[in-house]
């Protein structure tokens, strides 16, 4: 590590204590862009990764509501509004009872560059609750959602910021928020992304993380002239992006043989199929059933339930060639890592966000595994979110095939982004370096072109 890189750390660290996950976001860019500052000692004069990290405004707030039963329950309510240089601030909402400032630091910091690598005009930003909607009554997750936007819609607008879904926020939350937004404004703007078709949505994004994994997994083997066609996929998770990494897996010839919730995997030896995927998307999406229950219809699958004691994951022990990562921060360790590759995996496609651990990422990256981060890999959920906007700002939503085609284009701009930069910085092959970079000389320049602000 160079000396830039540990005193940096040293005061992102003092400055932030207990964000471990912010830490780990920011080193893993600072060491990319240690690259840069050896040419470009500029940006280094101008501190601008320093900048970058200081959020431009962090709002935390009270979220009381009263439940059906009468009882008053208080929540905490974030908005990270990290950077503004490029575009109007543009990220999820996680509600999920781990979410904490540092949690949500680490996400908006990530969005920064997963936003300028789109190449669309979007700034980054996070947000959610410590909320915890599972199993949650619709009247409970309602009253949620509206004391929630009771005070962010003060802080978001259509050019201002324009928060997403992320874990624990699909349809029907989104739906919620909008509704209460519209309410309390008195006017219907495009001030979410990931809204239904009939008031203001676009074709494509709730596929478009999913989707944008496996189209830049496919932009990967491309580079050894190989397609995703026989291949074995182990995926994680089993909400919206692990379910539209399923389809696209399964369109594209790939086999599908595992999906998650919190609770344990399944394992389906002879691959998840179309019925079985709409049995899954029914059960999570319609039901809000656990992944248990896919044994019971597919006596031929095997359901593991999680053990805390055990510190690999087995889910990521079985003979494949790709995984996609598709649950959470930090599923995959070390012990992960070499099980991945023992069991011939060589492509890795992250449609979580930094769902590696970094010593697992720097095993990927010795062993020449194509690693696609987070950042680039599953940026075609924000990418379809930002054609979502102009589409709000046309007043004309565009066909399906016309956003998957600009949703596949963006993802292959990405790529070549990630390639480009690997290389022109010395470790041709090293994603994680392409993606750092890519994403970050775009904002760099736009903070220098608007001065210290
Ligand atoms: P989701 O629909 O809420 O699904 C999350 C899935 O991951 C569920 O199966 C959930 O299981 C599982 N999960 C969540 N936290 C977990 C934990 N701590 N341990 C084990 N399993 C856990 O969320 P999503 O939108 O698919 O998001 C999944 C990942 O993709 C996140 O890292 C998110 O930041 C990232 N991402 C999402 C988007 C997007 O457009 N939605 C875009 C870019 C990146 P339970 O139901 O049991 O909790």
């Amino acid at each position: 590590m160079s000396d830039y890189v540990k005193e940096l750390m040293a005061e992102v660290k003092a400055k932030n204590p207990a964000e471990p996950e912010f830490h780990q976001a920011v080193q893993e860019v600072a060491e990319s862009l240690a690259l840069v500052y050896e040419r470009h000692p500029e940006y280094r004069a101008a501190k601008v990764l320093e900048r970058i990290i200081e959020p431009e405004r962090v709002i935390t707030f009270r979220v009381p509501w009263v439940d059906e039963q009468g009882e008053v329950n208080i929540n905490r309510g974030f908005r990270i509004e990290m950077n503004s240089a490029i575009g109007p601030y543009k990220g999820g909402l996680r509600f999920h009872p781990s979410v904490n400032q540092g949690i949500l630091k680490f996400l908006a910091f990530e969005q920064v560059f997963k936003n300028s690598l789109t190449s669309l005009p979007m700034g980054g930003g996070k947000g959610g609750s410590d909320f915890d909607p599972k199993g949650k009554s619709d009247l409970k997750i309602m009253r949620f959602c509206q004391a929630f936007m009771s005070e962010l819609y003060r802080h978001i607008g259509p050019n201002t910021d324009v928060p997403a879904g992320d874990i624990g926020v699909g349809g029907r939350e989104i739906g919620y928020m909008f509704g209460m937004y519209k309410k309390l404004r008195n006017e219907f703007t495009g001030v979410l992304t990931g809204k239904g078709l009939n008031w203001g949505g676009s074709l494509i994004r709730p596929e478009a993380t999913g989707y944008g994994a496996v189209y830049f997994a496919a932009e990967m083997l491309a580079t050894k002239n190989e397609t995703l066609e026989g291949k074995t996929c182990l995926v994680s998770g089993s909400g919206n992006v692990a379910q539209y990494t399923t389809e696209k897996l399964i369109e594209l010839g790939g086999k599908v043989v595992t999906l998650s919730d919190s609770g344990g995997y399944i394992y389906d030896g002879d691959g998840i199929n179309t019925e079985k995927l709409h049995f899954v998307m029914n059960l999570k999406n319609v039901r809000r059933g656990r992944m248990q229950e896919y044994v019971e219809k597919y006596p031929n699958a095997v359901y593991t339930p999680v053990d805390p004691t055990m510190e690999y994951n087995p889910l990521w022990n079985h003979k494949a060639h790709c995984a996609f990562p598709s649950a959470t921060q930090n599923e995959i360790n070390l012990k992960d890592a070499k099980n991945l590759r023992t069991n011939g995996v060589y492509v890795v496609s992250e449609g979580a966000n930094m769902p590696t651990t970094p010593d697992g990422v720097r095993l990927f990256l010795e062993d020449g595994i194509l690693y696609g981060p987070g950042k680039a890999a599953n940026a075609g959920g924000v990418a379809v979110s930002g054609l979502e906007m102009s589409q709000n700002s046309q007043r004309l939503p565009w066909t399906r095939q016309e956003v998957d085609n600009r949703l596949q284009l963006i993802m292959k701009n990405i790529h070549k982004t990630c390639v480009d930069n690997a290389d022109r910085f010395g470790t041709p092959g090293n994603y994680v370096n392409g993606a750092n970079i890519g994403g970050f000389l775009k904002v760099a320049d736009a903070m220098i072109d608007q001065g210290v602000v």
